[in-house]
């Protein structure tokens, strides 16, 4: 749920605001209190700021520039004097948007959906990618640890996991027995080489079509295993 911090001397209109937004399915808090309003804003995590811009002591334009140091969380400036807003735009305190006092609720609402959408959006498009193996039909999610087979999604243990991601992010490479157990099993582990043999026919299970006649891991003999691409 969306978090938006009002901060509002006029508790009438900053109830006003609150109501509406918590119909509309936001978690609201207001501070009356500019300085307060300021602190919280740096120190806890909010969606969304509404900031009245007369406060005593620590006004709206205070707090906006304040948290723009350090925040890029969407900022609604509320006024009740239009020639305030022209005021704010010219400072270029960096709000997303002013709105003048009266104003109707639902437009208010409006306006707080949007610029969070938009803001969730920004900030969706800088989450670093999750790290894919794609190799024909089978998709390996390194960061999920996920696998999919022909858009199927498989359950691994860890170690199949293990072994079919150093096979598939080494492929045409032929590895034997013991470069593997090697690399997929720390040495004190207990178990042998036996072990990888294991292994392979339990992934050849969920990745092969006929596990006699493998499209992906195929056995060298006298060697090892391939990964062929
Ligand atoms: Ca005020």
């Amino acid at each position: 749920m969306s978090k938006v911090l009002i901060v509002e001397d006029e508790v009438a209109i900053a109830d006003l605001e609150k109501d509406y937004l918590e119909l509309s399915g936001f978690e609201v808090e207001i501070e009356t209190s500019g300085e307060i309003g300021l602190s919280r804003a740096l120190s806890e995590e909010f969606d969304m700021f509404l900031l009245d811009l007369m406060l005593p002591g620590v006004d709206g334009f205070e707090i906006c520039k304040k948290i723009r140091e350090v925040k890029n969380t969407p900022i609604l400036m509320v006024s009740a004097k239009k020639d305030d807003i022209d005021k704010i735009r010219g400072l270029g305190l960096g709000a997303d948007d002013y709105i003048t006092k009266p104003f109707s609720p639902s437009e208010l609402v409006a306006r707080v959906k949007a610029h969070l959408a938009r803001y969730e959006r920004l900030i969706g498009s800088n989450q670093p990618e999750n790290d894919l193996i794609e190799i024909r039909g089978i998709k390996i999610d390194k960061t999920a640890r996920r696998v999919w087979v022909n858009d199927e999604e498989k359950q691994f243990t860890t170690k199949e996991f293990d072994l079919l991601t150093f096979l598939a992010e080494n492929p045409n490479r032929v590895f034997t027995k013991e470069e593997l157990f090697r690399e997929i099993w720390d040495m004190e582990s207990i178990g042998d080489i036996a072990t990888v043999t294991v292994h392979i026919k339990k992934i050849r299970e969920k990745i092969e079509i006929n596990t006699a006649k493998p499209q992906y891991i195929e056995t060298i003999w006298g060697v090892g295993y391939r990964f062929k691409v």
